[in-house]
Order: C-alpha cells, then structure tokens, then sequence
C-alpha cells in the first residue's frame, strides 16, 4: 500500500465506529510506573485507530446533575493525596474538544446534559492516557457521573451518545470492575473471594452479553456491596455498556488483580 493509501485508509477509519473501552485505572501511580498495566494500556493504545476526539467516562468527575467538558484548554487536576511530588508534576496537555461537547449535548435528548469549562482532566483520564495516547495530540473531553440517580440512568445516557462513536469519537471508561480501598493490602496481593466471584459474575454477563445483568448487580447482595462500597468505578462501565452495538464481542485485558481488592480487568468491544 503507498503511503497515500495508507492515509486515506487512515482518515476512513476516523469516520468510522470507533472501537470502544472500558479501562481499569487503580493505582494513580500506573501513571508512571512501568509495570505490566500500564504496559497494556500501551500496547492497546498503540493498535487503536487513531480517533478524531477521546470522551473520557471517568470514576472521578462526580456531579449533581450529568456535565460534559467543553473548555478548549483543560488543566490537569491532580486530584490525590500523599503521593510522591513527582506525580503532582505530571501534565497532559492535549487540548479539549468543545465542538465534540455540544455535539454529545445535542444528542442526549432525554438526558439534559449541560456543557462544563471549569473541569479539566482527573487522574482517571490522564493517568491512562498518558500511557495510551502520550503525544497528547487527540482533543479529549470528559463527561461527568451524576451519582444521585439510578444504576439504569448510566446505561441509557450511554445509549444516546453511541452515535459519538461514528464521529470517530473513542469512549472510554475509567473506573474498576471491582473497587474496594477500605480492603487494599499492601504486602500480598491475593484476591478476597467476593473479589473473585464479582469479577468473574460481571465476566460472565459481559461474554454472554447481558448487559441488563450489569446493571442489575445489586443483586448479588453482599459480593456486590464488598466489591463497590460506593459505586463512583463501577458507573463508567454501565454507561460505556450503553454504547455497545449487537455485532462487537469483548477482549479482555489486565485481567487480575492489585492490591486484592482492585480488579484490573479492562475490555475492548469491537467489530470482530
Ligand atoms: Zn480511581
């Protein structure tokens, strides 16, 4: 293929269904450390398309009411305590994608979503982008999570916005399948049971497809409750599920576990 065909094959792949993830980012420290995560997060950037514009669903924008960043310019917000100086340095300068906003706005027709320039990029979408995407020459734009309202709300918000995903929009999630600070250990790290078997019930559903499975996981009671105290990591997911389309199959990567209580596991939907 010549270089010109190459780049015409290129810029038909931005207008094109991107591919679509969900990521989880644990430690903020996977922002510069080289382990195999952030290894991954690498290598999976690396073969991605290169997209148009990235939506960040991050476990670290919580709003009253569902926001979507619309400054041309955002910071980079270092929101973590007590960690090394070295990483309150870090920057991930790409620019923001304000048009890509208003488009994410018009679309969301049932769900009111109301443009934000304050915000800038948390740690959930830096610390995996800089690894993904280090140049940091793809415009980014983050979309809040409304914590106050129901499991379902997160899914169908998603579905509205699938169609970002033909602009050559890549969405991803950053949150963790299972989330449970107050359980981390520091010396070994061996998966608690509810660990597992949430980790491995939400595999299931997300092999088989059931979505609606997902986002009814307070149904496993107590693996459920231990596995999210609060449900900030696992909210990304739900609305990255919306966005699914029926001919797209889950690939899964960094599927274990840190600091037994935080599951890694990440998932890449795309046409097969
Ligand atoms: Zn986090």
């Amino acid at each position: 293929m010549t270089n010109d065909l190459k780049r015409l094959a290129m810029d038909g792949t931005a207008t094109e269904r991107m591919p679509l993830l969900f990521v989880g980012h644990g430690n903020p420290l996977n922002a510069i450390e080289d382990n195999p995560f952030s290894r991954a997060w690498t290598e999976t950037g690396a073969a991605l398309p290169v997209p148009k514009a990235i939506l960040s669903v991050s476990a670290h924008w919580l709003t009253r009411g569902t926001r979507v960043l619309s400054a041309e310019r955002p910071q980079t917000i270092h929101d973590f305590g007590g960690f090394p100086p070295e990483m309150y340095r870090q920057q991930y300068p790409a620019p923001g994608a304000p048009a890509m906003a208003r488009e994410a706005q018009e679309l969301a027709v049932k769900h009111h979503v109301s443009l934000d320039d304050d915000w800038g990029f948390d740690h959930g979408t830096w610390s995996v982008l800089m690894r993904m995407f280090p140049k940091a020459d793809v415009p980014v734009f983050q979309l809040s999570i409304d914590y106050s309202r129901p499991m379902e709300y997160h899914f169908e918000l998603g579905e509205e916005l699938r169609r970002l995903r033909e602009r050559g929009v890549l969405v991803i999630g950053s949150g963790n399948i299972v989330h449970n600070l107050s359980a981390v250990t520091w010396q070994e790290n061996r998966p608690y049971d509810w660990a597992l078997e949430f980790d491995a019930a939400v595999t299931r559903w997300l092999s088989e497809g059931d979505h609606r499975s997902i986002v009814g996981f307070q149904r496993l009671g107590r693996t459920a409750a231990m596995s999210h105290p609060t449900y900030d990591h696992f909210l990304p997911l739900l609305t990255i599920l919306g966005m699914v389309q029926p001919d797209e199959v889950p690939e899964f990567f960094n599927a274990s576990f840190d600091m037994s209580s935080v599951s890694m596991r990440s998932v890449l939907f795309r046409r097969q």
